[in-house]
């Protein structure tokens, strides 16, 4: 066996494929690589040809030489030292390449000079210039060594490891492809520390499965904060020990349309903190407050402002769409109960979550309530506040002591300026730059997530990954001390209007790709059009990681359309189109139902394919067209197509009020070929 062992081994450390390979290169290069062979000379000496690769974010520094590494039979993942975090990173990268190669990748501790050959090497080594999450990447033809001062440099070196084997490396099945590693010397670390995604599981729960594949694919691309925004009018979705009818009542729709409810449990919670943890990621919790908050006024309305007209609430009943989409009230701040509550289920949650920073919302936090309240007035006399803004001031610093308390930073969206900002709240910028500029220049901790570039509910036409990428953290007006009040930059995914999880991916890539390079490569290296050809090489990737995303290169065939007439007001509407002659090879299309003129709401409640009448495929409400939203998107699958049959599209659609607005539907085929896509 061991004989075998090195027989194998010795196979692979003859060079014979990679001098083939060199050989097509040149003959005065070959003579390069075998002279640094014999001497012993790691080929990395091979001439530099200046070539980029397709790695994104694009790494700090770069240097690729002729020459490859082939991850073959006798490849190895060597461990400088035998530690926990190591061998998890190792571990991690043999499963990767055991899938697609069909055979365990050891990961054994090096022994003797632990320069083996045909090997991939982790080591740890002293803090240097390299910070925190930096590392440090050798490839040539005999060995690929990552080094880095922390186990999430090594773990960030593999990720890069992993956008330099080919796509196929993401699919579970044995590769066909031949793995090769391009010789280069990389040396990496982040620009910010915040690099983040924040995913709204208030509006659509989010599965676990799906919270769990968005923290992978977030890796992919060195992102380290999944922000999750946890509460809101829609529903409270994580369990409260001391209050469990905050999930029982507050986690409900009001089930008008069918929507589903939904909360994680404190365990469920702990088991995709740890999972995101072994990933070098940290989940910040979001509980929105004192806005926001209709879900726990529907489950406690004893803690709503006193007002005289009597008032009825329900979670929001979200399948109402936009136009009925309100948060009427907020918390009542004179009532010391709510104090008591929010103290009690910020301990639960700071309990729960390791990280440094607790998010408490503080956003469009409705006023007009404390005017009238006789509670809230009498707190604001007594506390000496001159007005409304002053008295939310007063509230979020009485949070914000709840939260150093115990040992953590409390941060909130920009609104928490108004009236005067707790003494060490950190703000995150969501109205514009303004917000976050004016706290930096005050002194206080910044992340940025300016609605124009990074809020990805928007549409692909209003904010094109172009405009994502062209964002700046660092304002011009911002220099010293401090800019380095920014933290860092947020992709906002909110999700009120793509409330699938595939519409969800849909929004945010590629524009999230974008994003990550904002928040991890220099900004004198980013250049769009540099980015644009890399991009355009991550698109096998998304297919193989079953991940949907934008393509303005599609093209989209009408199908069908309707007029206002055609719905009446309440009755949901059936429409029918024969689509036979669209569908081609594929086995699956994207459907596009999209508003063409009009405000009034429609509900796409479904959208089904057909095969001869009977159904083979279907998405259950994809959305709701408004003023706010152009298109809903769903994907039918074509499975085999039959020659013979005869294939339509049925919508249902529905219009609660009169006048709504006219739309079509659309078939999106992708283009002829990949290298024409553009984004
Ligand atoms: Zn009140």
């Amino acid at each position: 066996m061991r004989l075998l062992v090195v027989e194998d081994e010795r196979k692979e450390v003859l060079p014979m494929r990679t001098l083939m390979h060199i050989s097509t290169v040149g003959k005065g290069l070959l003579a390069v690589a075998w002279f640094c062979l014999i001497a012993g000379v790691p080929a990395i000496c091979a001439e530099k040809t200046g070539a980029t690769l397709a790695i994104i974010p694009k790494p700090a520094k770069m240097e690729v030489h002729r020459g490859v590494y082939v991850v073959g039979l006798g490849t190895k993942v060597y461990l400088g030292v035998e530690d926990s975090g190591v061998r998890r990173v190792g571990e991690y990268l043999s499963t990767l390449l055991s899938s697609s190669m069909g055979r365990t990748v050891p990961v054994p501790v090096a022994g003797g000079t632990g320069r083996h050959r045909n090997s991939i090497h982790l080591s740890l080594k002293a803090p240097g210039m390299l910070g925190p999450e930096g590392y440090e990447m050798s490839v040539s033809p005999d060995a690929i060594r990552i080094s880095a001062t922390t186990v999430a440099g090594l773990f960030y070196g593999v990720q890069t490891l992993r956008q330099m084997l080919p796509p196929e490396i993401q699919s579970h099945a044995p590769a066909k492809k031949r793995m090769e590693v391009p010789c280069v010397h990389i040396q990496d670390s982040p620009r910010f520390s915040w690099r983040g995604l924040m995913l709204d599981c208030s509006r659509t729960f989010l599965t676990m499965d799906y919270l769990k594949r968005s923290i992978d694919r977030m890796v992919l691309y060195k992102l380290n904060i999944l922000h999750l925004h946890l509460t809101d009018d829609e529903g409270w979705r994580l369990e409260i020990k001391k209050y469990p009818q905050l999930t029982t009542v507050g986690a409900r729709f009001a089930d008008r349309f069918g929507g589903g409810g939904g909360f994680y449990t404190q365990q469920e919670m702990r088991d995709l903190i740890a999972y995101a943890r072994e990933r070098n990621i940290t989940i910040v919790p979001e509980i929105e407050m004192p806005g926001h908050s209709r879900e726990v006024l529907a489950t406690f309305p004893e803690l709503a402002c006193l007002l005289p007209e009597r008032q009825t609430l329900d979670v929001c009943p979200f399948w109402e769409g936009p136009a009925r989409l309100g948060h009427t009230q907020p918390l009542c701040v004179g009532n010391d109960k709510v104090f008591e509550m929010l103290r009690d289920v910020l301990s639960e949650v700071i309990d729960l979550f390791p990280s440094e920073f607790i998010h408490v919302g503080g956003d469009e936090v409705p006023k007009e309530a404390w005017k009238k309240c006789p509670r809230c007035q009498a707190r604001i006399k007594a506390e000496g506040l001159k007005d409304e803004e002053e008295f939310q001031s007063y509230f979020m610093q009485r949070v914000e002591k709840m939260i150093s308390a115990k040992g953590r930073r409390m941060i909130g969206w920009d609104e928490i300026l108004e009236g005067g900002l707790a003494p060490d709240a950190t703000v995150m910028s969501w109205r514009g730059t303004k917000g976050g500029v004016a706290a930096a220049q005050m002194g206080h901790d910044v992340v940025m997530t300016p609605n124009p570039y990074c809020y990805f509910d928007y549409t692909y036409h209003k904010t094109p990954s172009e405009k994502v990428y062209s964002y700046d953290p660092v304002a011009k007006d911002l220099t010293g001390s401090m800019a380095e009040h920014i933290l860092g930059v947020q992709a906002s995914m909110w999700t009120h209007i793509a409330v699938t999880e595939k519409a969800i991916d849909y929004q945010m890539y590629p524009r999230l790709l974008a994003l990550a390079e904002v928040a991890w490569t220099p900004q004198p290296s980013r250049e769009w059009s540099d980015f644009d050809a890399r991009l355009a090489r991550q698109l096998r990737r998304f297919q193989l990681l079953d991940i949907k995303y934008f393509d303005p290169a599609a093209v989209g065939k009408k199908i069908g359309a309707w007029q206002a007439s055609d719905l009446a007001r309440g009755a949901p509407r059936v429409f029918e189109w024969d689509v036979t002659r669209l569908f081609t090879s594929v086995s699956e299309v994207e459907v596009q139902v999209r508003r063409d003129d009009g405000q009034m709401p429609v509900y796409v409640r479904s959208v089904i394919l057909l095969d001869d009448g009977k159904e083979i495929s279907r998405e259950v409400f994809p959305g709701t067209l408004s003023q706010h939203n152009d298109v809903v998107i769903g994907w039918l699958a074509l499975g085999t197509r039959k020659a013979d049959a005869r294939y339509t599209v049925r919508a249902t659609l529905q219009c609660m009020n009169e006048g709504c607005l006219t739309g079509s539907v659309w078939i999106m085929q992708p283009p002829a070929t990949e290298s024409t896509a553009r984004r």
